[in-house]
């Protein structure tokens, strides 16, 4: 089992497979961003699975595909399918912004992709063109495909912003009701220049709870996941909504992921620098057990917490590197 100088246990691995994006989100990949990792550095399916094979081996036993956005990734399937196929691995999930989920959703899950989490932050189309650069309609479709796909659960991630897209908790609760989706609201966070311009944008979700407890009765509701969301049910539905406050209430004392970018830099916490490039030593002829010892090295190094508070300028690299 991989655990940290902390105690923690890590099990979960989140897997950029592209660091590109066919959005826009002003808060995670400004238009200005043109700094994308070259091809011949990205990882190969060859690669993924034998680092995914390793980590399996030292007890990680769920991983995420995120991006930039996974489905723009033309090996995506391939890549599903092989890390389902890897002896140990128990679960594969997907972070999409559905904008092409209904022409993938069928392929994902015969790769054996289940879970998914979806970016979406608004429900009118001309604030959905602003916040993202893109179009509703193709997201809103994708999540219908993804349903019939026998994807499940299928959780909503809400990025909540003051003055952007606060208005809209509300008719985003009636819509998870009416689709019987999971709803998550997210704080922002100050990483890369979009992160950062976001800031002035940021809003404590303890505002939004308070909020919402005045319409409907919260209770606290246990839901089967790796992550660090508070649950509540909202009573006389089955709506399930989320708080993720990586501000306002750090979680780093339960964190039990790593996160790896497109080119094999493992990153050991998404608020600090510190990562080791796996792919040169791969490439270099690396055997199985020196790259599960490098890993064990670098997960002795994983830092006890982010300090989006002190350093909220430190992280430059954009969101979409690693997917959140
Ligand atoms: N493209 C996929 C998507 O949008 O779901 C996967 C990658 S995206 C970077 C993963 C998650 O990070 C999304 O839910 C997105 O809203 C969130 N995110 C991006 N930038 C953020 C920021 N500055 N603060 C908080 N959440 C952010
Ligand atoms: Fe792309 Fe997801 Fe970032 Fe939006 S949040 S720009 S969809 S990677």
């Amino acid at each position: 089992m991989l655990s940290d100088p902390f105690g923690r246990h890590i099990e979960y691995l989140r897997l950029s497979v592209t660091d590109r994006c066919d959005f826009r989100c002003f808060y995670c990949l400004p238009r200005s961003h043109r700094d994308f990792e070259t091809p011949s550095d990205w990882l190969t399916p060859d690669e993924i699975e034998r680092l995914v094979s390793q980590f399996a081996v030292l007890g990680v036993k769920h991983v995420r595909l995120t991006g930039g956005e996974p489905l723009v990734r033309k090996e995506l399937n391939d890549i599903a399918r092989r890390i389902s196929g890897v002896p140990g691995i128990e679960e594969l999930s997907l972070s999409t912004n559905a904008s092409r989920l209904s022409q993938f959703a069928e392929s994902l899950s015969a790769a054996g992709v289940r879970r998914l989490n979806i970016s979406l932050d608004s429900l009118d189309e001309k604030k959905f063109q602003e916040i993202t650069g893109s179009q509703l309609k193709p997201v809103l479709e994708g999540i219908e495909t993804a349903k019939t796909c026998g994807l499940s659960p299928i959780k909503l991630n809400m990025v909540v912003m003051r003055g952007i897209n606060d208005d809209e908790v509300e008719s985003m609760v009636a819509y998870c009701i009416e689709h019987e989706l999971t709803l998550r609201f997210i704080e922002t966070m100050p990483v890369g220049k979009g992160g950062q311009s976001a800031s002035e944008h940021y809003m404590p979700l303890s505002e939004i709870e308070t909020r919402l407890k005045k319409r409907y009765s919260l209770k606290p509701a246990a839901m089967r996941g790796s992550g660090p969301a508070r649950y509540f049910q909202i009573d006389e539905s089955n709506l399930v909504v989320g708080f993720i406050t990586p501000q306002s209430q750090h979680f780093c004392d339960t964190c039990n992921r790593v996160r790896m970018s497109v080119t094999g830099d493992l990153h050991l916490c998404l608020g600090q620098e510190d990562s080791l490039a796996l792919r040169p030593m791969m490439r270099a002829g690396a055997s199985d057990q020196e790259i599960r010892e490098a890993i064990k090295s670098a997960i002795a190094r994983k830092p006890e917490r982010h300090h989006f508070d002190e350093a909220p300028t430190a992280i430059i690299r954009p969101m979409s590197a690693l997917g959140g």
